[in-house]
């Protein structure tokens, strides 16, 4: 995106601020689609938690995408954005009995990801067919902290558990419609994909009633120069064919899921932050901006590098930066990175904003969280203010215990 215009977005509405190029999501979502255009039914679920700005859904929506969600707060969230309940799908880990039954209340397809609740839901709702996520056991994604197929991890029901699920289905009468898997962020390895796959077609067959399998997210995008990423394209063509053969081997024309967060609006997302002081310390000089872990998150939790360029002097000789923030914590965005000279005042654009960056952003240090702007065709809607101290005391119950 033009520094120029990103700079100009900073005077208008101030920083620290997220700025979404609308146009690369719908670049993204149509290279997602075309992908899979040699299978009769793709359904594109997109996952809420990666921008769950309600304008970004709605623009999803136009494009004509379904929405997956892991809470049910996301779930009215998605309903209010207009999403037709039949158009959502509920795919959270380890929440309660009661909360299945709040989505299916509302209309909402669900999946279920483990025996005892599964179990429960049937014995109780013996009409509401439901999709079970598996954890295939694979290692995919980027490292173990998003992985979320392997061994030990919390998610989905057990691959070796077959048998106990369709024992369930067949004593309590209940209707197993999908299967689902999710693996993790960050993959890379279409074989290790495919993988996957092979494992929850081969589930798949063993039961009779389905109308979709669902893949889940977890497609790289580069988040550096020359940072490989998930040849999408590519994954379309093997995976469909492989698909459609199944389909015809199952004998029914059987729908394809993805779940698709990060693909879609990673790189649409820049994240500006104002430099408060320059300050050389022994060897290293720090940048110090006016945000911290409290708007952007991932580079301290999961350790993830987020490109980031000095827009208000991109063409000037790179130095080594350590770029900080104001958190009272380790606060690190980048170590010992080369950036173009960086001078108070400057304006720092982080790049791959658009994912797990808002949504991630908490109030810690009783801080504002920021503004969150969309831009189209050269122009700007603000979609999110900035928060006030309205904001912060909101909930709040002031008590007086007199000593
Ligand atoms: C988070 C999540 C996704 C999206 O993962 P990405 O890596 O952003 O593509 C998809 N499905 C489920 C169930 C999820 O929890």
């Amino acid at each position: 995106m033009d520094n120029k215009l990103l700079i100009s977005l900073t005077e208008k509405y101030k920083a620290p601020l997220y700025v979404y190029d609308a146009e690369k999501i719908v670049s993204q979502y149509k290279r997602f689609e075309n992908a899979f255009n040699q299978v009769k039914s793709l359904k594109i679920n997109y996952a809420t938690k990666a921008l769950s700005n309600i304008s970004i859904l709605k623009l999803l929506k136009s494009l004509g995408s379904n929405i997956d969600c892991v809470s049910i707060q996301e779930i009215h969230l998605g309903l209010k954005a207009g999403f037709n309940p039949k158009q959502i799908s509920f795919t959270p880990s380890g929440v309660s009995l009661e909360e299945i039954e709040s989505a299916v209340a509302l209309g909402v397809k669900i999946n279920i990801d483990n025996l005892e609740i599964l179990k429960q839901f049937g014995t109780k709702h013996p009409k509401v067919p439901v999709c079970i996520r598996i954890n295939p056991h694979i290692m995919a994604g980027g490292n173990k902290k998003i992985s979320v197929g392997h061994t030990k991890s919390k998610f989905g029901i057990s691959k070796y558990f077959i048998a106990q699920v369709k024992e369930i289905e067949k004593e309590t009468g209940m209707l197993i419609n999908g299967v689902h898997m999710h693996t993790g962020s960050g993959i890379l390895d279409v074989n290790v994909f495919l993988q996957g796959a092979e494992i929850l077609f081969k589930i798949a067959k063993e039961f009779e009633n389905l109308d979709f399998i669902d893949f889940g997210g977890g497609f790289k995008v580069a988040y550096k120069e020359n940072d490989p990423a998930t040849n999408i394209e590519e994954f379309g063509k093997i995976m469909s064919k492989r698909f459609n053969e199944f389909s015809k081997d199952y004998g029914k024309e059987l729908s394809i899921v993805f779940e698709p967060g990060k693909f879609l609006v990673s790189e649409s997302g820049n994240f500006l932050a104002k430099v408060n002081v320059v300050k050389k310390s022994n060897e290293t000089v720090f940048a110090g901006i006016d945000s911290g872990f409290n708007h952007l998150i991932r580079p301290m939790y999961y350790g993830s590098y987020h490109h980031i360029v000095n827009i208000s002097n991109a063409l000037a000789k790179e130095n080594k930066y350590t770029v900080v923030g104001y958190i009272c914590e380790n606060d690190t965005f980048a170590e010992d990175r080369m950036i173009s000279t960086i001078r108070q005042g400057d304006i720092l654009c982080f790049k791959n904003a658009g994912a797990y960056a808002f949504t991630m952003a908490s109030n810690y240090n009783s801080r504002f969280r920021p503004a969150e702007v969309m831009l189209y065709q050269g122009k700007d809607y603000l979609i999110r203010e900035r928060e006030t101290m309205e904001d912060i005391l909101n909930k709040q119950i002031e008590v007086n215990i007199d000593l």
